[in-house]
């Protein structure tokens, strides 16, 4: 336990010096921040010693659960080698093991592996990667792309251009370069108003028109496969992925599935684009690469798309982009470390049951009065709230629902992050039915408590 000094100055400096996150600092500074001291397995312990089970995986990361073992001895055995060397020119151990380890687990035609530091990076280099790759090809009006509404990859400026949310990505328009946007299968929303038993995609045919008006111009589409995370937990209907891939590959436009979210089991299976079976040209992994541990970050390429940057230097082919930490060995000795648990503890077999298990739970908050939309994939699940359920008038922004009943759960030893008025459930991995019902039983009592409140 911390001492109550020690506890206020950790307080005080933080609101003094720090500056959060996507976080209005006016209003942090007026609360009390809650400061993390430890973790072990699905929980967090604050540095007051309260405990909470961390049900947003530490913002999707964690899978293990914290202080897993296996993960912190190999973080410590490379530690007793060397934390750090550059990966400009010398390679590293764990960098030269991962590499091999990912291309066996991801799928098959994905056979190059360039590494970055968080996902945001992870996107623009994939954005680079497909620019530069049609220069070489000699068609050098393939500048454009395409991207989804709601779509999130990061806050870099490049990985905001691509971006579809207004609140985060308007401010900064003047500075991104051009991006057809096709509307987001976000069938709660139906952007074409369709409901879903009189529904055959028609949103594939929108993305087929900007195909054929522009494909000339656009070097890739990018988009997260199956889930958009951010933009509110958005699940696509069946098929959709796959009609993405096949008019991407028929308008010869290069396609990017941000698996950053996704990856790592998320979804049921080690990487989401497998429930559809397809192979993206590029795919950027980050937030699960190690259980959550540290910054890592990687870009899969196929060979077609690294063979095209090969070629005399002088030819300046060269794909130059690098950052300080790239293949960093702590990180990659992590994910090491935690790729091998996928194994050695069945995680994509045990989670079967708990993502059924999750599934027959989240049914019982349809009974509240506020909960417009439940939905899941995998160990992903969101519950869209609204004002009036039959109208699905939406709760406003700044109403802050979700903040409120965020607020709520974290008195009775829960915490989430929501997206506006999504209530957001993702927890690691390992956590059990039995932990998987005390957090939607604390989530619902939150939702009933703030919503149904008079
Ligand atoms: C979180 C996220 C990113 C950005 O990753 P950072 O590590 O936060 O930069 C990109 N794409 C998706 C789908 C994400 O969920």
């Amino acid at each position: 336990m911390f001492e109550e000094i020690r506890k206020e100055q950790l307080q005080t400096w933080d609101k003094t010096y720090l500056w959060h996150p996507f976080t209005q600092m006016q209003e942090y500074v007026k609360e009390t921040p809650l400061v993390i001291a430890e973790g072990k397995g699905i929980y967090l312990k604050d540095i007051d010693g309260n405990e909470y089970i961390d049900g947003v995986s530490s913002m999707w990361c964690n899978l293990h659960g914290h202080r897993k073992k296996e993960i912190d001895d190999a973080i410590k055995a490379q530690l007793d080698k060397i934390a750090h060397s550059t990966f400009l020119g010398p390679t590293n151990i764990p960098a030269s093991e991962l590499g091999k380890k990912l291309i066996e687990i991801v799928p098959n035609g994905l056979s190059k592996v360039f590494y970055s530091d968080n996902g945001s990076t992870a996107n623009e280099v994939a954005l680079k990667m497909a620019f530069q790759y049609w220069q070489h090809k000699g068609r050098r009006d393939k500048t454009q792309f395409i991207a989804l509404q709601y779509g999130y990859h990061g806050d870099t400026i490049g990985t905001m251009a691509v971006g579809g949310i207004d609140i985060y990505h308007k401010v900064f328009s003047p500075l991104y370069f051009k991006t057809h946007f096709a509307p987001s299968p976000y069938c709660y929303r139906c952007p074409l108003n369709k409901i879903p038993e009189d529904c055959s995609m028609e949103c594939l045919g929108t993305l087929e028109k900007i195909l054929q008006e522009h494909a000339d111009n656009v070097a890739a589409m990018i988009m997260e496969p199956l889930v958009q995370g951010v933009g509110g937990m958005l699940m696509h209907p069946k098929g959709y992925l796959a009609g993405v891939s096949k008019l991407c590959k028929q308008y010869d436009v290069l396609l990017i599935l941000d698996e950053v979210m996704t990856g790592f089991g998320r979804t049921g299976k080690m990487f989401a684009c497998e429930h559809e079976c397809v192979v993206p040209d590029l795919m950027p992994l980050s937030k699960g690469i190690n259980g959550g541990y540290m910054p890592l970050a990687a870009t899969l390429a196929t060979q077609e798309i690294y063979d095209a940057f090969l070629g005399e230097y002088t030819h300046l082919k060269t794909f130059f982009h690098g950052h300080t930490y790239t293949g960093h060995p702590l990180g990659c000795a992590a994910s090491l470390a935690s790729i091998h648990l996928f194994e050695k503890e069945n995680i994509l077999e045990n989670l079967q049951p708990k993502i059924k298990h999750l599934k027959e739970k989240l049914s019982s908050f349809k009974v509240l009065k506020h909960v417009g939309e439940i939905r899941q994939c995998g160990l992903i699940a969101a519950i869209e709230l609204v004002k009036d359920t039959k109208t699905k008038e939406p709760y406003s922004w700044v109403e802050r629902i979700g903040i409120q009943i965020c607020l709520e759960a974290k008195k009775q030893g829960v915490l989430i992050r929501p997206l506006g008025h999504i209530i957001v459930i993702m927890p690691p991995l390992i956590i059990t039915t039995a932990e998987l019902d005390r957090l939607l039983g604390v989530i619902y009592e939150s939702i009933r408590t703030v919503t149904e409140k008079v």
